[in-house]
């Protein structure tokens, strides 16, 4: 008799149990995350935008430095192209005429002023060079900035507005520095060769160090920033969304810009 009511009493508690989880459930319910399709395909949107968007200002810092330098200078949809027009021919024959003399560094006519001038314009690259990255990292920064100065708006919210996403858009242009990162291991890691046409590695190289060093360091940044957005400022509801969206949008972006669309809009 008495293991019987034991039995109940256990079962009883059992039921308890299951009811509390029941209702503790629905009582977090608003704040759990869900995968909202509208909201998908509206973020999706905004990433293939936002990479577009990126990845032209980003050349625009390396245009903004080359012309301050009195270069002449050009954006095509991934690269920033530029040149000196007061020494281009000179400095153009004297390589076709000396190349052998310059490759071995032995003595040609005017040598003084060749090196002269491709020094002046290793100093300027490098500047130029920075451009790019720094006004990435410096619109990304400003974004954040903002994001925290705005902190109290994201508090217990369950959907953004149109600014609150924009801010968090601003603050994401520190995924390009992440991007670049992923882009230069998985480059390594399918080749076996280390790319060396990117502008961190040239900081690096400038300042000798090793040539992962800038683009890890960045890498790092835009991790930290990245995790700071989802978990800080994206509510709990719609951050699986966002986290889909962006693979989704920034993929497709990267793709549609630097492999097709962008090489006819702007060649
Ligand atoms: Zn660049």
């Amino acid at each position: 008799m008495n293991m019987k009511l034991n039995n109940l009493v256990f079962s009883l508690r059992k039921i308890k149990v299951k009811l509390n989880c029941k209702s503790q459930r629905n009582l977090y319910e608003p704040t759990r995350m869900n995968f909202n399709k509208r909201l998908f395909l509206w973020l999706s949107l905004a990433f293939v935008f936002a990479t577009v968007i990126g990845t032209l200002t980003h050349e625009c810092g390396h245009y903004v430095v080359a012309k301050s330098f009195g270069y002449h200078a050009r954006i095509n949809y991934a690269f920033t192209l530029w040149y000196d027009p007061n020494n281009i021919e000179f400095t153009n024959s004297t390589y076709s005429k000396y190349q052998k003399e310059i490759e071995t560094d032995r003595d040609f006519p005017e040598k003084e002023k060749y090196m002269k001038i491709i020094e002046m314009h290793n100093r300027n690259g490098f500047w130029i060079g920075l451009g790019g990255p720094l006004e990435t990292m410096l619109t990304g920064t400003i974004g954040l900035i903002f994001l925290f100065l705005f902190r109290k708006s994201f508090e217990n919210q369950t959907k953004l507005t149109l600014k609150q996403w924009l801010l968090i858009f601003i603050s994401l242009f520190w995924l390009r520095q992440l991007a670049n990162f992923v882009g230069w291991v998985g480059y390594y890691m399918v080749t076996g060769e280390l790319r060396e046409r990117m502008d961190e590695i040239h900081i690096s190289t400038h300042f000798n160090l090793p040539q992962f060093t800038i683009p890890a360091l960045t890498g790092l940044i835009g991790v930290i920033v990245l995790l700071t957005v989802i978990f800080k400022f994206v509510p709990t509801k719609q951050r699986l969304t966002f986290i889909a969206s962006g693979l989704v949008g920034g993929i497709i972006g990267a793709i549609l810009w630097l492999g097709l669309l962008g090489k006819v809009i702007m060649p």
